[in-house]
């Protein structure tokens, strides 16, 4: 079973949903695709560059695996590289497109594939424009198009016995408990993760809170590294919720009270881009809601300064190294620890009592 995000029949990307890997024999793989398509997307092939079907494609829509049908790219990220295969700057969703090293032809790479089927796509290099810095590059062959408004022609079978699945569980003993809410992640950077992840892991609804990267490449998504202000990730944490107990919207209010948003690239004494204000939105809900909430502080001069807390799209988050995780929580007599990051959590537990674990609920 593979974790993927797929559109439903409303045409919207939904999920992440559990669907099982499309594992099928060479032979079965030939019925179903071209030669070119096989080629490339089992064989490991290159189309010659300048040739692809889809690479000037300037349509809005969605680009799903010629393979299995998963949605993998879409318009929106779609950019001119210049190298003569279709190039994206992230993925539609991280969990659909797989990575792995790839050594062959005496070169070190990172090779992409679908997640669900195997399929492999093309490879990923870390000289992409802004936002995420990486270019994801494609071979037409491995890809399928559709426009915007027939999305709702992507509804993948999965969902309908996702939904199956979960009729007895909603027809059981609780009346008043709907069909199971799928969690759903938000990933913030305040400055130093100690104290957002300490802020946000006190809070009833949130599953787990985890320290991390967020901003750049892989390969230098490690604390030294990040330190020096010059990879481009933020600091991060990545929550995992429940939207049926806390709303994003009600997360976004306490992390605009668990650190200062009006400062450019630092919180108090911590000064980099590394500590930037940031929310990276997985998707266009998220994004709205974010801007609505920086608009709604805004009108209300919520903040003696203009909000600097910048909007970018979730390309990757990397989880920190194990000592960072709950690092709060593990060293409360830290120093650090002691006077910013618990004052923070403290700060968000006396405006927001309602939201904490263990509050009477009503
Ligand atoms: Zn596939």
């Amino acid at each position: 079973m593979v974790r993927v995000r797929v559109f439903d029949s409303r045409g919207e990307l939904v999920g992440p949903v559990e669907s099982p890997k499309v594992e099928l024999s060479d032979d079965q793989w030939r019925q179903r695709l071209t030669p070119q398509q096989f080629e490339v997307l089992r064989s490991k092939g290159t189309e010659r560059p300048f040739c692809g079907t889809l690479l000037d494609n300037k349509q809005q829509g969605v680009y799903t695996c010629a393979g299995c049908g998963l949605p993998l790219f879409s318009s929106d990220a779609k950019f001119n590289s210049g190298t003569g295969w279709p190039s994206f700057f992230q993925p539609i969703a991280n969990e659909n497109v797989a990575t792995e090293h790839d050594d062959s032809h005496g070169m070190r790479r990172t090779e992409i594939l679908c997640a669900r089927c195997d399929g492999h796509l093309g490879h990923v290099f870390d000289d992409g424009p802004r936002p995420t810095g990486l270019r994801f590059c494609l071979n037409s062959e491995s890809l399928n198009f559709t426009p915007s408004e027939q999305l709702a022609s992507l509804a993948d079978p999965i969902l309908e016995s996702v939904a199956a699945a979960r009729q007895p569980a909603a027809s059981g003993h609780n009346p008043k408990a709907g069909p199971s809410a799928a969690e759903e992640i938000a990933v913030f950077a305040g400055g130093c993760f100690w104290c957002t992840e300490a802020a946000f892991a006190q809070l009833a609804g949130v599953l787990d809170v985890e320290s991390g990267y967020a901003g750049g490449t892989a390969e230098t998504a490690n604390y030294e590294d990040v330190c020096t202000g010059q990879t481009g990730h933020a600091e991060a944490i990545r929550i995992r919720y429940n939207p049926a107990t806390i709303s994003f919207a009600q997360l976004l209010d306490v992390f605009f009270d668990a650190h200062d948003p009006t400062q450019l690239n630092r919180q108090g004494n911590d000064v980099g881009t590394q500590y930037r204000s940031a929310i990276l939105f997985a998707d266009e809900p998220q994004r709205r809601a974010a801007e609505a909430k920086i608009a709604e502080l805004a009108a209300a001069r919520a903040f003696p300064r203009p909000i600097v807390t910048t909007l970018e799209p979730l390309a990757a988050f990397y989880p920190a190294e194990e000592y960072h995780q709950d690092y709060a929580e593990k060293n409360p007599n830290q120093p650090y620890v002691r006077y910013h990051s618990l004052p923070k959590a403290c700060a968000v537990r006396e405006k927001h009592p309602e939201l904490m674990r263990g509050a009477a609920s009503h």
